[in-house]
């Protein structure tokens, strides 16, 4: 499966396009198609930035029309690297789509439709679950530290938790920083190692001029999600690195705090 990125009512994003995909409205959101200005221009979906709440509520309201969920039934997390995965029912919506999320969480999960998962990225690997035979669904966000401590795993037992099959489970791991701009100190390969042994090496490569590491991010959460019982064909992975593509993405990496946020969203239909 791959990760396609598509365009509707001006508003880019990335999404699966596969039918198996068909009942879970979902997309990864770029910088893209939005109102706020510079340096949040011009998708900004993050509500801890700065913006105007008028704009952050317009963007909603056009990425939630792009990719076909409602900006009215979002749940958000105020994420903060953990490896939490909140369970959350229509008790939990947001007043309105602007309001931040308050709840100290990384992941998010319902098997109620109508409720929209929301997690937010600016570097940080989003990763969204869907199981279409148990209809639930689940969202993570990854930092190195959720990566290294395995916050997709996390997810995935969640969701087996309420009865979902891992080899069921649709994967989407959306736009985040590459190997090709995540150079990283030894704590990084450090906890990658630690939590996923030998099998973290893969995603480890030395550079040897600056005794730094590049480290695949994306390829780590994968791995976690294999390693709890997914299959690999389940497990679709964007290409796209954020901060070689300021045009498109923001980078927390590359711009610090003067960007916008950017946001993956699923809804069970
Ligand atoms: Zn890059």
């Amino acid at each position: 499966m791959d990760i396609i990125r598509q365009q509707c009512h001006g508003v880019p994003f990335y999404a699966c396009t596969d039918p198996a995909w068909a009942g879970a409205a979902h997309g990864f959101s770029t910088r893209l198609g939005g109102v706020s200005p510079a340096p949040m221009d011009s998708l900004n979906l993050g509500a801890s930035r700065g913006d105007d709440p008028e704009n952050l509520r317009e963007n909603f309201i056009r990425f939630c029309a792009a990719v076909g969920t409602d900006a009215d039934a979002l749940v958000k997390n105020q994420q903060v690297h953990s490896t939490i995965i909140r369970p959350v029912t229509r008790a939990d919506v947001m007043e309105s789509p602007e309001t931040p999320g308050t709840f100290e969480a990384d992941g998010l999960i319902t098997d109620e439709p109508g409720v929209c998962l929301t997690i937010f990225s600016g570097d940080c690997i989003p990763i969204l679950l869907y199981d279409p035979v148990r209809r639930c669904a689940a969202a993570a966000h990854a930092g190195w530290r959720g990566a290294a401590a395995g916050i997709a795993a996390r997810a995935v037992e969640a969701m087996r938790d309420l009865g979902c099959r891992p080899e069921n489970i649709l994967a989407a791991i959306g736009p985040g920083i590459g190997p090709c701009c995540f150079e990283t100190h030894a704590d990084v390969p450090a906890g990658l190692r630690a939590s996923l042994g030998a099998e973290a090496e893969a995603f480890i490569r030395p550079l040897p001029k600056s005794g730094k590491f590049s480290v695949d991010l994306k390829g780590a959460n994968a791995r976690w999600l294999e390693r709890t019982g997914l299959t690999r064909e389940h497990i679709a992975v964007c290409p796209a690195c954020t901060a070689c593509n300021l045009d498109i993405f923001w980078s927390h990496r590359v711009q610090g705090g003067r960007r916008g946020s950017m946001a993956a969203m699923i809804q069970l239909l």
